[in-house]
């Protein structure tokens, strides 16, 4: 396949191509954080991490953060498509073979997976990948986010939705299509609705995969799973924690109280919850109302100077909690809180002191909205600094899965 200029394609605020050099350059940013600022392999604890939903996101700068930042070896697992002749990859999949050409180029052990994380299949080829090449596992982190999962034990397809829990809900919102702000209404859920997203986004298959794991033989002594969640500032919350999303947030919390005890009694383990902050995701962008606080968030904790992405999240999360010997600080309620200064009280007040007066006109001004847009653009390889997009690219990129 000869190279080809790489143009971005939209539909909707949906970017649906990917470019890889932008996303190759990404990833390699990430590892310069890290590398600088992790603990610097000198962590014995933990030595092999899977990763569940590694291609991008919050998976992604863990991965990276446990690699550079620790000298980790990791399993990465994610769905994320090919390249086929013109048609580019996904930026999750560019965002791996960047990844495990640095990790060649690094000496640190990188293998990877791609397949249907929630079927039973990909879970015994894990536990196998883990007897055959790693030995036994000292870190499982859990970071899925995905509109539908097929329960393997029923064969349903299950499909969550973003919605409001017992009244609709009337809130401002940007128009990420017209860059306008605007009210959106979310209609309440019905019985049916919260228990979908609670079958996807719940603690279920979190639970299937560490139970598979522990009859596999593939977790070692001492050996800690997380996964992630978020809990925000009031004004989300009824989209976000007292919405559909923040049910299936809450099933996994439980999940996390019956896998603690489960792993301290099979190996000695723990289980935990990490509440990130706000970032721009794939996943996070779908969700009403966050695009516009995190607009305003943005230009608050970058005006404070303690903007965080998924990277600075995740080498904290290794070098203040998991990668220090008596183990992460937590809560009154068990939780890990990485959102500790999204949650500061002067933030949210500057953030709330905003939220009323912001409208489509002054957006530009009182938002980051510009950051927003290339944050969101950043996630697929495009406005990516450094990279020249009139260049003709090689596309039919592929990492040898060994
Ligand atoms: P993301 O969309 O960036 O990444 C999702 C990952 O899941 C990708 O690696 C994708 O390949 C993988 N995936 C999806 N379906 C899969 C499947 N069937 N099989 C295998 N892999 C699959 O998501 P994210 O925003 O990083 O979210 C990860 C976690 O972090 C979620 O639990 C989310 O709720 C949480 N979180 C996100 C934010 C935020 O602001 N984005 C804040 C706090 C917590």
């Amino acid at each position: 396949m000869p190279k080809q200029v790489v143009k971005q394609r939209s539909r909707g605020f949906i970017c649906v191509n990917a470019h890889p050099v932008g996303c190759a350059r990404n990833v390699e940013n990430q590892i310069a954080y890290a590398s600088e600022r992790g603990l610097g392999g000198t962590n014995a604890r933990i030595r092999n991490v899977l990763v569940i939903g590694a291609s991008a996101g919050y998976g992604l700068a863990t991965r990276i953060a446990a690699g550079w930042g620790m000298g980790c070896r990791t399993l990465g697992v994610f769905l994320e498509r090919p390249p086929a002749g013109r048609r580019t990859a996904t930026a999750g999949y560019y965002n791996c073979v960047a990844l495990h050409r640095a990790a060649e180029r690094d000496g640190i052990w990188a293998r990877s997976v791609n397949g249907d994380a929630y079927s039973d299949e990909l879970k015994d080829s894990v536990v196998r990948a883990v007897a055959e090449s790693m030995g036994k596992l000292d870190l499982v982190v859990y970071s899925l986010a995905s509109p539908k999962r097929t329960n393997p034990r029923t064969g349903k397809t299950h499909s969550s939705s973003l919605k409001a829990i017992g009244s609709s809900y009337t809130g401002k919102t940007i128009d990420l299509a017209k860059s306008a702000v605007t009210t959106a209404t979310v209609r309440p859920a019905s019985r049916h609705e919260i228990d979908e997203t609670v079958a996807v986004m719940g603690g279920e298959d979190w639970l299937w995969w560490i139970d598979r794991l522990l009859e596999g033989g593939a977790l070692g002594e001492g050996a800690r799973t997380v996964a992630y969640s978020y809990y925000g500032p009031e004004l989300t919350w009824p989209i976000y924690r007292d919405g559909t999303i923040g049910a299936a947030k809450h099933d996994l919390k439980q999940t996390s109280d019956l896998l603690d005890e489960r792993l301290k009694k099979a190996v000695g383990g723990a289980a935990w919850i990490s509440v990130n902050k706000a970032v721009i995701t794939q996943a996070s962008a779908a969700i009403p109302v966050v695009p516009l606080y995190v607009s305003l968030l943005f230009r608050v904790m970058k005006d404070k100077g303690i903007h965080e992405g998924c990277i600075e999240q995740m080498t904290r999360l290794m070098t203040d909690h998991l990668g220090q010997a008596n183990g992460p600080a937590l809560d009154a309620d068990r939780l890990i809180r990485l959102d500790d200064l999204e949650m500061r009280r002067d933030v949210q007040r500057a953030v709330a002191d905003l939220w009323p007066q912001v409208s489509t006109k002054s957006l530009a001004a009182l938002a980051d909205y510009t950051g927003f847009k290339r944050d969101f653009n950043n996630l697929f390889g495009f406005g990516v600094d450094g990279v020249d997009y009139s260049e003709a690219v090689e596309t039919e990129l592929f990492w040898d899965m060994r």
